[in-house]
């Protein structure tokens, strides 16, 4: 049997996605792990990422949310109940590990010796990864919200298993997110209210951005469907920049989302009121506007325009 490669002619897009990913790793921004989409940073990210978060943070001061923290998995309860796995099956991923004992440790062992994939020695841990950081938060608030609803800061890991070339794709990468959990029209302000102060926030940054609704890549065939409804129904708008130019479609680095009764139904969240709680998130791509800034800019943070270093406190 024969194996042949496809032969496909690298797009404009191809080019340009690989050309920043040179650049990128050759001026020390990033460093390849050797798998498509996880990177090591270096300090010149790592000053500029800490930056776009303090400023994404000053610019939602005023809703004095309550912070809250979340390790990078979850467990698998909490995680059934948000119902990811029914829309993208494709990019979650859980934690398996040994629970055999000396002569399953000692099969394990010769497998890896013969070369071979020795995984399937691991059990499911009943963990997750966390794919959105504020998924943990719906359980803890279950029951009956105050009459004002509540507002949370939650920054945290994300992983999609989305192998990709693309430096704009990461696989593991933070969100920074502003939710809030109300009455139907309360998760409609906090998400309409607030999308020009985000828009603004990041044309600050010298970025050129379009607010557009959101087409999320819901899985197969009835994902279609849902794609299509979320698009009908206005639910998450993305602030994209086109990091490509002309070569391709302009890439999300943040988000506004409205999830409706979406988590108020699945984890019984209701209102002071006794209807079921809407909910809506503001995200930020913290890596994704870090990585734009750095192909709009160029990778040494000094030279950059003098209003883009003021309105990052460069
Ligand atoms: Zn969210």
């Amino acid at each position: 049997m024969t194996i042949t490669e496809p032969t496909t002619v690298p797009t404009a897009l191809d080019r340009a996605r690989a050309a920043l990913r040179a650049t990128l790793l050759e001026d020390r921004v990033l460093i390849d792990l050797g798998s498509p989409g996880l990177y090591g940073r270096t300090g010149v990210f790592e000053h500029v990422y800490a930056a776009v978060d303090t400023a994404a943070v000053r610019s939602m001061a005023d809703l004095q949310s309550s912070v809250l923290r979340f390790p990078p998995v979850e467990p698998l309860a909490a995680f059934e109940r948000t119902d990811y796995i029914a829309s993208f099956p494709d990019l979650a991923a859980s934690i398996s590990a040994f629970t055999g004992d000396d002569r399953a440790h000692r099969a394990l062992l010769a497998a890896r010796e013969r070369g071979e994939r020795w995984e399937s020695f691991l059990e499911p841990a009943d963990l997750m990864l966390a794919p959105a950081v504020c998924h943990p938060v719906y359980g803890l608030v279950t029951g009956t919200i105050p009459q004002q609803g509540l507002w949370f800061d939650i920054v945290g890991d994300s992983f999609r298993r989305e192998p990709s070339l693309d430096p704009m794709r990461l696989q593991a990468f933070h969100m920074h997110e502003f939710v809030h959990i109300g009455t139907p029209d309360s998760a409609k302000e906090h998400r309409d209210g607030r999308i020009p102060a985000m828009r603004s926030l990041l044309e600050g940054f010298g970025l050129e951005i379009d607010v557009v609704p959101a087409n999320d890549p819901f899985f197969g065939r009835v994902g279609k469907i849902l794609a299509r409804n979320q698009v009908e129904a206005s639910l998450k708008y993305e602030f994209v920049t086109p990091v490509y130019g002309d070569a391709g479609e302009a890439t999300a680095i943040s988000s506004a989302n409205l999830h409706e009764d979406h988590f108020g139904t699945s984890f019984s969240i209701t209102t002071a009121d006794g209807e079921t709680a809407h909910s809506a998130c503001l995200a930020f791509g913290l890596e994704r506007i870090t990585i734009a800034l750095f192909a709009a800019h160029g990778t040494d943070p000094a030279s950059w325009p003098a209003d883009v270093r003021r309105a990052l406190a460069l």
